[in-house]
């Protein structure tokens, strides 16, 4: 794709919008970059693109005339797909793409994309990690920070990109065609955005939609959305599962709580898990998923353990905060919809003082009972939705409704006894109290460690 002499226009300026207006400019192209916020408000990203005097603003609006004579429209990741912008630059036949599509037109080496409703940043990680240790030089980014155009800006001879691409970004595929696509779990989420679950099924299948027969995809066997793909594509599927796979099927599975590895291409291996630091279940189908890929880029098996062994919980995932009077706090703060809720308390074995609530949800709270019931000691509601959970659980264990995290704090240690863990894990989204959920998460970090 030729960008030199083109009119570029780059919607949405945060971290993709400032890598992919950086490169446009570098390789000649004419760029004007529009956002809704205003210039007092992109403050910290403006900086950033100080240095580069070419480039036009539209900021606080997308004046539709303006926009639609560009040649090309590339949407930032958190930019809304129904935008007028977009839609009229579409009927137009103006080419529309997202971030990633737009970095993947430029790179040669193979990539690795990784979606699912949860799950994905720490298994991107993972796969940083196997890869790396094994000698690849590795690019890992998406939608963890680090946007798959900072590749094109780095001037390093990388071997493999590893990207974490979320049902977004996947609106605006075209001719994305990663090596090996990872589908980690389909379960509802962002409904309000993509409508229904079928319609969000189609729309993550979209990450292997240019694979051929030479490519992978990797589906989570127990996930009864994911397995659906197996038969909607032409490239070789592993599976990763929780119990043994059918003969048919090739991958990863768990057996006496070890991981086994079975495909016809690397026979049987063995991982010891005695050693994770990771806590739950749903981090061993992580590792499985993770090794799986590093198996496709045919990582030793003995460079694989080390990781498995050494690898620490990324922040705000279940992670271990600390333990005072012998009772530990996690900061679940990621946990921004019930199942990931769900599979932080089937981590542990411990009675739970669950803190629970954030932005006003219509996720269906009640089918967490039976888990609140068997685990759940105490329940303490916050935020917007802390009437909406009560009602729905607060059947099930005694139950407080308080008005801020420090008090939910306080109500959850002063109720606590020894050999009990207090959890943070909200099911819910940040905005009606913190920037988002890493704030939310530091601020929960920050006020139990000053206990
Ligand atoms: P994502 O990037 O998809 O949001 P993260 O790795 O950031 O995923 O984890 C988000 C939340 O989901 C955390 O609470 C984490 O403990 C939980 N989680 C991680 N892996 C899984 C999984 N495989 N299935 C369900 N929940 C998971």
């Amino acid at each position: 794709m030729i960008l030199k002499n083109k009119k570029i226009g780059v919607v949405g300026l945060a971290r993709s919008g400032v890598a992919v207006a950086k490169y446009a400019v570098r390789r000649g192209a004419k760029v004007t970059v529009t956002d809704l916020k205003s210039k007092t408000e992109l403050g910290a990203w403006l900086k950033l693109l100080s240095d580069q005097k070419k480039i036009k603003y539209e900021l606080g609006n997308h004046p539709l005339k303006k926009l639609l004579n560009s040649d090309l429209l590339v949407i930032s990741p958190g930019v809304p797909f129904s935008l007028p912008l977009i839609q009229e630059a579409i009927k137009k036949q103006i080419p529309v793409m997202s971030e990633i599509e737009f970095a993947a037109r430029y790179i040669r080496k193979p990539m690795v994309a990784i979606t699912g409703t949860n799950g994905k940043t720490t298994t991107t990680m993972m796969i940083g990690e196997l890869l790396s240790q094994a000698g690849f030089k590795t690019f890992v980014g998406g939608n963890i920070g680090n946007p798959l155009t900072q590749w094109l800006l780095d001037s390093k001879p990388y071997d493999v990109a590893v990207t974490e691409i979320s049902s977004f970004q996947l609106e605006l595929v075209e001719k994305f065609h990663p090596k090996v696509s990872l589908i980690l779990n389909v379960t509802p989420d962002h409904l309000d955005r993509h409508g229904s679950m079928e319609n969000y099924w189609m729309l993550k299948g979209r990450i292997f939609q240019n694979q051929t027969s030479t490519d992978v995809l990797i589906l989570n066997a127990d996930d009864e959305w994911a397995v659906k793909y197996a038969s909607h594509t032409k490239s070789k599927v592993l599976y990763f599962s929780r119990s043994p796979l059918s003969p048919k099927q090739e991958g990863m599975y768990i057996q006496d709580g070890n991981l086994v590895l079975r495909t016809k291409a690397f026979g049987k291996e063995t991982y010891v898990t005695s050693s994770i630091l990771l806590k739950g279940q749903h981090n061993l189908e992580n590792f499985m998923a993770a090794i799986l890929v590093a198996k496709v880029f045919k990582c030793p098996k003995g460079s694989i353990q080390k990781v498995l062994d050494s690898f620490q919980p990324v922040a705000h995932r279940l992670e271990f905060v600390r333990s005072k009077g012998n009772v530990e706090f996690y900061n679940d703060s990621k946990a921004t919809n019930i199942y990931s809720v769900r599979m932080s308390l089937e981590s542990f074995e411990k009675p739970v003082i669950l803190i629970m609530g954030g932005k006003k949800s219509e996720a269906p709270f009640e089918t967490l009972r039976p888990l609140v019931q068997s685990r759940v000691k105490i329940l303490i509601c916050l935020g917007e939705s802390k009437e909406i959970i009560s009602r729905a659980l607060g059947d099930y264990s005694e139950t407080f409704v308080v008005g801020t995290l420090e008090e939910a704090i306080f109500v959850a240690y002063q109720k606590s006894r020894a050999g009990d863990v207090i959890l943070f894990s909200p099911g819910c989204k940040s905005f009606d109290m913190f920037k988002d959920y890493e704030d939310r998460g530091n601020r929960f970090k920050e006020m139990v460690r000053e206990i």
